[in-house]
């Protein structure tokens, strides 16, 4: 059997090579290392792919979210309300801008923003919801959209783990994951879905003036040479990487439909296993339909619900297995996102999540024997 990788992005390198090798020697060819003609193609591909009229490429997903924020002309003590399950860099970007970070709750079964909890923490001062679409499915856009609606708040989607997702609407419609809010944010870290090899990150937006604005935010707050009309920042995708997302874009739903074929047969080992719950999609399907695209499975996330996820991973560090724990610490619980006005009570989901989750190793690569082999070492663990 293969050695086992948490992400496989050798071995993906070698299915593309000849094309990424070709797309970075141009570059190398003609030196146009900033701003070159790769970095406008990515991002009129990646409009065309995604649906949407504006992407605007940037340094990483952080900035991304950031610059978003930034563009929305947000202001210091202004409420964002976003979930306390997620990667820091979410609410780092709303403290650095001395918004006022409010978390909530997640649903246990998607992981993702509770939109009863977004609504009940709602005050006169929130002015924007962030819904982080968390290891690959949009959260619960139709409610969030309405809250949003409701009480004149921003959305800005964190998809830095759901690029490539469709988001299905209850009347049937869909759209791209990134491309349902007022701005979506997205990252090209190596290991996320569409990565580059290095740092990378885009924002997305249908508004033609907030697009204008991001533009010049992103470069120093200039819209004319030497004219800075507005604080901005440096924040660029360069060539090389710009590349290398060309190259790889169109292998993407391919990549996609990779990692949901791995899901399910994960799902299906799985199946009937009282102690393990499975990543459900907004669907209810178990991630393990045929015909849904709705979740990209960036993580492959269980729940291990007797008490024994630490004597899973123990097992599988045995095993050679490697896994990951996202996450460990519920983010109001982080030193530099403590405030004294939350109340345990209020997370019940996130702090129950923290002790039960365990991310299997998931990429395009994964064959039936090494599935079968993780498998079958969780439910020995579980069942032991
Ligand atoms: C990766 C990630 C980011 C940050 O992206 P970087 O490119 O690493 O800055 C933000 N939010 C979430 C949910 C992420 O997973």
């Amino acid at each position: 059997m293969k050695k086992i990788q948490m992400v496989d992005l050798i071995g993906q390198y070698q299915g593309i090579k000849d094309e990424v090798n070709e797309s970075i020697n141009q570059i190398l060819d003609s030196a146009a290392f900033i701003n070159g003609p790769k970095v406008h193609e990515f991002q009129a591909a990646l409009e065309a792919y995604l649906g949407v009229k504006h992407v605007i490429p940037c340094a990483n997903g952080t900035d991304a979210l950031q610059i978003a924020m930034m563009g929305l002309g947000l202001k210091p003590g202004d409420e964002v309300i976003t979930a306390d399950f997620t990667f820091a860099a979410t609410v780092e970007v709303i403290g650095l801008l001395q918004l006022t970070p409010v978390l909530v709750d997640v649903d246990p079964y998607t992981f993702n923003i509770d939109p009863i909890a977004i609504e009940k923490a709602i005050t006169p001062k929130t002015k924007a919801i962030v819904p982080v679409h968390l290891f690959g499915q949009c959260a619960d856009m139709d409610a969030i959209m309405e809250i949003a609606e409701k009480h004149n708040l921003y959305v800005i989607e964190d998809n830095a783990q759901a690029i490539g997702a469709d988001h299905q609407f209850r009347d049937g419609s869909k759209k791209k994951a990134g491309n349902i809010g007022h701005v979506g944010a997205t990252s090209f870290f190596p290991s996320k879905n569409l990565g580059c090899y290095g740092d990378g990150g885009a924002i997305f937006t249908n508004d033609d003036d907030l697009a204008h604005i991001i533009r010049g935010i992103v470069n120093h707050g200039m819209y004319e040479r030497y004219h800075h009309d507005v604080i901005g920042v440096n924040s660029r995708l360069d060539s090389i990487q710009a590349a290398v997302l060309n190259a790889k874009l169109p292998h993407l739903d391919t990549y996609c439909s990779q990692r949901r074929e791995a899901a399910r047969k994960y799902s299906r080992a799985f199946a009937g296993q009282e102690h393990i719950v499975v990543p459900k999609t907004v669907r209810g399907c178990e991630g393990i339909c045929d015909t849904c695209d709705c979740h990209v499975f960036h993580q492959y996330t269980l729940r291990i619900t007797n008490g024994k996820r630490d004597k899973v991973a123990e097992h599988l560090k045995q095993k050679g297995i490697p896994f990951g724990i996202y996450y460990p610490i519920p983010l109001h619980r982080q030193k530099a996102y403590e405030d004294t006005r939350y109340n345990e009570a209020d997370f019940p989901v996130t702090n129950l999540l923290v002790t039960e989750v365990i991310s299997l190793p998931m990429h395009t690569e994964l064959d039936d024997e090494q599935i079968s082999f993780i498998t079958s070492a969780i439910i020995e663990a579980v069942n032991g």
